[in-house]
């Protein structure tokens, strides 16, 4: 914030990571600026396919201030999640917030019985290979294979389908409500959970890759004509056979609606994503050169996409053959530190989101069986 208060603007908002800015076009060209260069010694990266510009007035488009950014011409914006605007505008927003919040309803009301729904969807995910290597794997603290006394217990709960909370509580971070299960953690959007567990997978899978000698650069720039969107968590050059390859990191919720819809249609809802969101938002962006663009998706359970799976064997294998060691033993040390590391954050989230005044029951024996 040192760096946004320094220059004069008529307006500064920021709700965690996400900011509006109004002030003369210097003084914000000035504040962009340090934003993206100095802000990431503090870990903090705007990116500019998700930023606009909105002029006031043309002298902004004559100078080409903002030439790295998209504008807006009409003053039509959502400030920190409220529309600002024209009265259609606004409408607009309320209304589609509404028609979601409708439909989720509608969802809920096909269901027979939400509970058994999700505990389905628990069973059905959890008999796939990869979501036990955090319980097979032997504690070790200085491999990373160590979960804390608590992180393990609220792990091994969500596992069996006992409840972490005797009760239902109010997420601490966005008020809305947390289930007995603690499923919440997995899927609550606020605190920057999603965004810290999505960056320690992303670091691992770099670690392995950079363990095998493959030159990986993490978050490249200058991918992408015209924008500093960076679509490559990951990229490492000459990769697949020759191509290099941007590797774009997801985790993904099996307890959503939209997952569980997708699972009744026999769909695979890590498939939908990579092809409907990953693929198809990259689709859309211009490449300076070629290059492969390979989205890296699991479930928040540890379910790897198969071409995902395909990729940390690739990972693993470069790592044996620099390192001398046996490919097997990469490789199953590779998944079980992924699983560790996504069983870490997902506890951790659900840890996070506890009131002060409620305290978790850590006992391993409390009763607390749910459904049997
Ligand atoms: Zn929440």
């Amino acid at each position: 914030m040192v760096l946004i208060y320094s220059f004069k603007l008529d307006l500064t908002l920021f709700y965690r990571d996400d900011g509006f800015l109004v002030g003369d076009a210097d003084s914000l060209r000035g504040c962009w600026t340090d934003l993206t260069e100095l802000g990431r010694e503090i870990g903090y990266y705007p990116q500019a396919a998700k930023t606009k510009v909105y002029p006031v007035s043309r002298i902004i488009d004559q100078a080409g201030l903002f030439s790295d950014l998209s504008y807006c011409q009409a003053l039509e914006a959502m400030v920190l999640g409220a529309p600002i605007g024209s009265q259609e505008f606004m409408t607009s927003v309320f209304n589609k917030s509404v028609d979601s919040f409708t439909k989720s309803l509608d969802r809920i009301s096909e269901l027979n019985d939400p509970h058994v729904e999700f505990s389905l969807v628990r069973f059905k995910r959890l008999s796939l290979p990869g979501t036990g290597y955090w319980i097979t794997c032997i504690p070790n603290p200085k491999m990373g294979l160590y979960l804390g006394a608590n992180e393990f217990i609220i792990a091994a709960r969500l596992r069996l389908g006992l409840k972490n909370f005797a009760n239902d509580l109010t997420c601490m971070a966005c008020s809305k409500a947390m289930d007995t299960l603690g499923h919440h953690g997995y899927e609550c959007a606020h605190e920057g959970n999603r965004t810290i567990r999505h960056n320690a997978i992303r670091d691992l899978l770099w670690t392995i890759a950079e363990g095998g000698g493959l030159s990986a650069t993490k978050e490249k720039v200058g991918l992408i004509q015209g924008t500093n969107a960076r679509p490559a968590d990951i990229f490492i050059p000459n990769f697949y056979d020759g191509r290099d390859v941007a590797l774009d990191v997801a985790v993904v919720s099996p307890f959503t609606l939209s997952s569980i819809g997708l699972m009744d249609q026999n769909k695979d809802f890590l498939i939908e994503y990579k092809i409907n969101v990953k693929m198809a938002n990259f689709n859309k962006q211009k490449p300076v050169h070629d290059f492969k663009f390979l989205p890296i998706i699991c479930d928040s359970l540890g379910v790897w996409e198969e071409e995902a799976l395909s990729l940390i064997k690739r990972l693993a294998k470069a790592y044996s053959t620099r390192n001398n060691m046996a490919y097997p033993k990469c490789l199953l040390y590779s998944l079980q530190k992924l699983s560790v590391t996504l069983t870490r954050h997902n506890t951790r989230a659900i840890l996070q989101r506890i009131p002060k005044s409620d305290t978790l029951n850590l006992s391993p024996l409390s009763g607390m069986w749910t459904y049997y």
